[in-house]
């Protein structure tokens, strides 16, 4: 990449700002009741500067069409099978190409960030590295002193797909005993827990996370066309991370995946330590009671879904619901009504769900306490 497209980056990183659009596929999540930014991001994709099958400019296209605030270009280091055609001795260059491509659109909102991802069999397997300044620095014989190369350019560093059927062929995520000591080492801050590519989650691989402190990310490793794979545009969406970051600036976002601030969205599926999930769960639902009747208990209550995907709550409250079953689907940017049965009329109403669509650990799901005031009875219903 040539030094001179640097200010121009730098001025768009300052305007990481909300994508102004009322199409239904720009990612666009409210912020969380703590005060955080929810930024979208991709940080695993492929061009044909290794084994995509699309140029850069398109990963940039896609990104701005998603919303993303954030995308990675992390093409394998190693495995290079369009060489023939694409000789690529400069391994910047497809990042090099989508900032161009970046500029040239003048998409605003969206960071582009350099990567690469170290493409080895086990016991190293393949891991990513992000905020890198010179990719070329990580082309080593040996794995190890790639990482460390990425390290000390200050990148962020996390292990990829670690349940990638032809390394993992019982499906388990598993650390290896190399991977392990980079986290000791500190020079592993993530992994992923849901891969487009391998179109999966892993429970194990969340766990790991928690176990580890290492930040969760999902990503889509997209090789092909995001619209086509992921159908993206219609129901489907590509799986990415969300990120909990203080402000729409490339140091907050930064820090922020550096301190595990992270949600792992996969279709409806969010993926992350309890207090992200918990965050961007209240971040999108809300209960709106109406007023009681009059004459009944029975409160009107609706929950309220202001965000791009669909959720699942499974009532554990004492108070079942006159309408439906205690398992109850809110779908996305939608509301469900529920009549709550309450022993008696009430001024406040608090409703407990395990959120079905969640998970913080392996095999459990976030569990949820909304409240709400109930508005006062309608003058005319006071009988
Ligand atoms: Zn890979
Ligand atoms: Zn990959």
């Amino acid at each position: 990449m040539s030094m001179k497209t640097v200010p121009a980056i730098v001025a768009l990183l300052a305007s990481l700002a909300a994508p102004a659009t009322a199409d239904d596929r720009a990612v666009v999540f409210p912020d969380t009741p703590d005060g955080h930014v929810v930024l979208a991001a991709d940080l695993h994709t492929h061009s044909v500067f290794s084994d995509g099958a699309v140029w850069p400019s398109i990963r940039v296209e896609e990104a701005h069409r998603d919303g993303l605030s954030v995308l990675a270009v992390t093409e394998h280091l190693e495995y290079q099978p369009h060489k023939a055609d694409i000789p690529n001795p400069d391994r910047n260059r497809s990042y090099g190409v989508a900032i161009e491509s970046l500029v040239s659109k003048k998409y605003t909102g969206l960071l582009i960030i350099n990567g690469a991802e170290v493409t080895r069999d086990q016991p190293y397997g393949h891991i990513n590295a992000v905020f890198v300044d010179d990719a070329n620095a990580l082309l080593k014989s040996d794995p190890r002193e790639a990482i460390e190369a990425a390290h000390e350019q200050g990148a962020f560093v996390f292990v990829n797909h670690p349940d990638w059927l032809p390394q993992r062929p019982d499906g388990v995520a598993r650390l290896s005993d190399y991977q392990q000591k980079l986290i000791a080492d500190g020079l592993l801050q993530g992994i992923e827990v849901a891969n487009g590519t391998m179109d999966g989650l892993s429970e194990h691989a969340l766990q790991i996370a928690l176990d580890n402190n290492l930040t969760v990310l999902g990503n889509s490793d997209i090789h092909g066309l995001v619209d086509w794979t992921h159908d993206a545009g219609h129901d489907g969406r590509r799986p990415m991370t969300l990120v909990l970051a203080a402000n729409r600036s490339e140091a907050a976002f930064r820090t922020a995946l550096f301190e595990g601030r992270t949600v792992a969205w996969y279709h409806d599926q969010l993926m992350g330590r309890e207090d992200n999930v918990q965050a961007v769960v209240r971040a999108c639902l809300s209960l709106v009671p109406g007023p009681f009747d009059g004459k009944t208990t029975v409160l009107p209550v609706t929950i309220k879904n202001v965000c791009p995907l669909d959720f699942t709550l499974r009532n554990t409250g004492k108070q079942t619901f006159q309408n439906a079953n205690d398992t109850i689907g809110v779908e996305r940017k939608g509301e469900t009504r529920v009549h709550v049965r309450m022993s008696k009329t009430t001024e406040s109403i608090a409703l407990s769900f395990d959120v079905l669509n969640t998970q913080i650990g392996y095999r459990k799901t976030l569990p949820i306490r909304l409240t709400a005031g109930v508005p006062a009875m309608l003058a005319a219903s006071k009988k």
